[in-house]
């Protein structure tokens, strides 16, 4: 049987000047992906990336992932529909890989797994949102959808103003939480800064912070006790993704809510978070990032596993702002999703002309992912691939 789908895979940058407390990003890049996959005599054209914030990895799609997937029979990769199967797909690709060692072989199956979804969805000719919904969410769905933008990164000679300026784009934009860097200046810089955005914002609850797994323990306590009298909706990523025992000794003291997950990668890194780093169900946030993490297809079972935990999937706000996120926070009514207006351009960001308002968001109509809706990040692609 003819193989009715090929896959192509590069490398796009993401460059940009911003930095956190951790990292540049002027070295940034992206795998992309593209899917196409013959349809009953039509072509349809599935797409994927790896969020951001890894690099890319197209050695471990071209060398391991892509190859299982050829040498397969075709029809065992299809459903009762004769259309390609990503949950099939993802068995066979991640086939005689080890367990334990994620990292950047879960971006590069994030990517892929993103592209098998888009083009799935689109045979249907269903938003991917919908067919979450029918077929894992017993036909339930969100039709507002949160989302914060993450931003106030740290550039040169950006300032309180430029901080302020920033966040009442956001404002004009729709937006009412939001989110900003700490941790890569001293603490009393940092409360200038965040005293500046709530000069914006108003008050605690519309405002994030970010110190990108900066501290130690030691810092990360100070930073809390400075930050704790400002309520804030959540304080993110303070330790080392991994230090379950300093999280579980910093959630003892720090009252308001605490934010991580988007380095860890797999739903086992989770359930150890879970079980040890003493995080809260009734106020804590998990954003594992689906295109970071194996994929949707991964993402279903990290779900199963927070509920078998007692965790509500209203938790789960994932890293990364982009349609796979909103997808799944609308067809699974996860909590929410992270935004990226105007960074990590032209992958961050939703589909053109969406109306923010109060800070909530309506997924696409279109199939698929909404990539194609797009219209920087579909232009980008067509550049790589045709
Ligand atoms: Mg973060």
């Amino acid at each position: 049987m003819k193989r009715p789908f090929t896959i192509e895979t590069a490398s796009a940058s993401i460059q940009s000047s911003i930095r956190n407390a951790v990292i540049s990003f002027d070295e940034m890049t992206v795998s992309v992906i593209k899917v196409t996959f013959e349809n009953n005599g039509h072509q349809v054209n599935g797409y994927g990336f790896c969020s951001n914030g890894r690099y890319a990895q197209e050695g471990i799609i071209k060398n391991r992932f892509m190859p299982r997937l050829h040498k397969v029979s075709p029809d065992s990769l299809l459903d009762d529909n004769g259309v390609i199967d990503p949950l099939k797909c993802w068995s066979v690709f991640m086939q005689n890989e080890k367990p334990g060692g994620h990292g950047d072989r879960a971006v590069a199956a994030g990517a892929l797994d993103m592209a098998l979804w888009d083009v799935y969805a689109k045979a249907y000719q269903k938003p991917l949102w919908k067919i979450l919904s029918e077929q894992f969410n017993d036909n339930q769905v969100d039709e507002q959808i949160f989302v914060y933008p993450g931003g106030g990164y740290y550039y040169p000679g950006k300032g309180y103003e430029g901080l302020k300026d920033e966040f009442k784009k956001y404002q004009e934009q729709g937006y009412k939480v939001m989110k900003m860097k700490v941790g890569g200046d001293s603490i009393e810089e940092d409360l200038r800064r965040i005293d500046a955005a709530l000069s914006v914002v108003g008050f605690g609850k519309n405002l994030c912070v970010d110190a990108n797994a900066r501290f130690d323990l030691k810092e990360a306590l100070a930073f809390a006790e400075a930050i704790h009298p400002y309520d804030l909706m959540w304080y993110e990523e303070p330790l080392d993704p991994d230090d379950f025992l300093s999280h579980a000794i910093l959630a003892e003291s720090y009252v308001p809510s605490l934010a991580t997950g988007e380095n860890l990668f797999s739903k086992h890194g989770l359930q150890n978070l879970l079980r040890h780093g003493g995080l809260r169900p009734d106020r804590d946030w998990i954003q594992l990032d689906p295109a970071l993490s194996y994929g949707l297809t991964h993402y279903l079972q990290i779900i199963e596993m927070i509920e078998s935990f007692g965790w509500s999937r209203r938790r789960l706000i994932p890293h990364g702002g982009h349609q796979l996120a909103l997808n799944i926070a609308a067809g699974l009514q996860t909590g929410g999703s992270e935004s990226y207006p105007g960074v990590f351009q032209p992958f961050g960001g939703f589909a053109d002309g969406y109306e923010i308002v109060e800070g909530r968001v309506k997924p696409q109509q279109e199939p698929g992912l909404g990539i194609e809706q797009k219209g920087d990040l579909y232009r980008r692609l067509k550049e790589i691939f045709d």
